[in-house]
């Protein structure tokens, strides 16, 4: 087997990616980006923390800009981080819409009767290396299920590589 052929899983975890979140502008459809406010980028011990951060979507087709504040906490709200400004609703991640303005991924796309979809290039290269590897092994540390442990079976399945692969490769001349 080529050594081409082989995948060690990473082991990263989707939020991994969601630092730079590209988006359709709700106002001229083109190419937007979500991302931490630049005023609230740095400084987090955690994840949650930058995760729970004030958002920012901005458009340089358009200059649209549009701002997301940290909701609350309340019973059944989600996820819940106890920030030193109060307890914040972490946003779920996953989906083919962005977690914070509820736009829609601008990588995504029709793929075996399903939405394939990534969050920017570098998530949409990692799904790439998966799927076209013909011997896929698992993270060397182990621990909560990684992002690619977490692919539903479409994605990995033998039969639907040349499909899915085609259908990233047409992702990837938009991003
Ligand atoms: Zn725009």
């Amino acid at each position: 087997m080529e050594r081409a052929d082989r995948f060690r899983d990473p082991g990263v975890r989707l939020w991994h990616f969601a630092k730079e979140i590209l988006v359709r502008c709700p106002r001229c459809d083109g190419r937007a980006l979500v991302a931490v406010h630049p005023e609230h980028r740095d400084g987090h011990a955690y994840a949650v923390g930058w995760l729970t951060a004030p958002h920012r979507l901005t458009c340089a087709g358009c200059s649209y800009v549009a701002e997301w504040t940290p909701r609350p906490w309340r019973t059944g709200a989600g996820d819940a981080y106890f920030a030193g400004r109060g307890v914040l609703v972490v946003p779920e991640l996953g989906g083919p819409d962005d977690p914070y303005f509820g736009r829609p991924l601008w990588l995504r796309g029709a793929c075996c009767g399903r939405v394939l979809w990534a969050y920017n290039l570098a998530h949409l290269e990692l799904l790439e290396a998966y799927v076209r590897a013909r011997l896929r092994e698992r993270p060397e540390s182990p621990g909560s299920q990684t992002l690619l442990e977490r692919l539903p079976a479409w994605m990995k399945a033998a039969a639907n590589r040349d499909e899915v692969l085609a259908a990233i490769g047409a992702l990837r001349d938009l991003a």
